[in-house]
């Protein structure tokens, strides 16, 4: 599933192309007919994430929800614009440009008033509060009981990461994925803020995850490096950890695998 920083940068390349101008809405697979003729005509005023969330803003009020789930996409096109795909749910057009959704878990309209209500639902995204986010995802921890892997994907306590950069983060921080949330330690709370902060934001930027430190692989920088070395502990069960050798190990945590060096990340004596 796309992680924050994919939406994020969608949110980017998409504004670009769409704030401030009128747009073409049609859903060509039908599903969203009603929604696309509520927003046809009217002009984009800004296009944000939130976490896993992408939300269209239109200078009518109304706004468009979008949630990717496992198999949403987005593309975007130049003229001449090809035939739609027959799941397209949604089609945004501009004379220059068009943004192709197909497969969203969620393509919904928002009256003005449920726009709040979508956002108050979140926890914080580290990169829209990089600073003030800090206090409210320790807090968030504070109360919850599960283990950090599992917290980490509560999107109600930070929003935007998924299994790769949980199990990421916690190897790059040496921390044991199961230990109780509220019981990591204040400081490394923030570390782990902060390494999110830039790790989201490296993501956006590349528009992939990579988080090894080019050294840890024998390479002088990141764009030396091959597929397979971009990443710590994520789908590397019984590879050997990049920094100490023992074999990653990997287990489920609700349903959802995650991945951890046992050596790197001890369990707490
Ligand atoms: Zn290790």
């Amino acid at each position: 599933m796309p992680e924050g920083h994919v939406l994020h940068r969608a949110a980017r390349l998409q504004g670009k192309r769409f704030n401030g101008q009128e747009v073409a809405a049609e859903s060509p697979q039908g599903r969203f007919d009603d929604g696309a003729a509520a927003i046809d005509g009217s002009v984009v005023e800004g296009i944000d994430a939130r976490g896993k969330h992408l939300l269209y803003r239109f200078d009518n009020g109304l706004a468009v929800h979008v949630h990717l789930g496992l198999f949403g996409k987005f593309r975007l096109q130049t003229p001449p614009f090809p035939e739609p795909s027959p799941n397209a749910r949604l089609l945004l057009s501009t004379d220059d440009h068009r943004m192709h959704l197909a497969g969203p878990t969620t393509c919904e309209l928002l009256e003005p008033d449920e726009i709040e209500k979508v956002l108050d639902n979140l926890g914080p995204d580290p990169i829209v509060a990089p600073n003030d986010g800090a206090d409210r995802f320790a807090d968030a921890l504070s109360r919850r009981t599960v283990p950090i892997g599992r917290a980490l994907l509560d999107q109600k306590a930070i929003a935007g990461l998924g299994n790769v950069y949980r199990s990421e983060l916690l190897f790059m921080l040496g921390l044991n994925p199961f230990i109780p949330a509220r019981e990591v330690e204040r400081h490394l709370v923030d570390q782990l803020w902060k390494l999110s902060v830039d790790e989201l934001r490296t993501g956006e930027k590349s528009g992939r995850i990579i988080t090894v430190d080019p050294a840890d692989v024998d390479r002088r920088r990141r764009s030396d490096m091959k597929r397979g070395e971009r990443l710590y502990a994520y789908k590397r069960q019984g590879e050997p950890c990049r920094r100490c050798g023992t074999p990653i190990a990997s287990t489920e945590i609700d349903d959802r695998s995650i991945w951890w060096c046992p050596t790197c990340q001890p369990a707490p004596a």
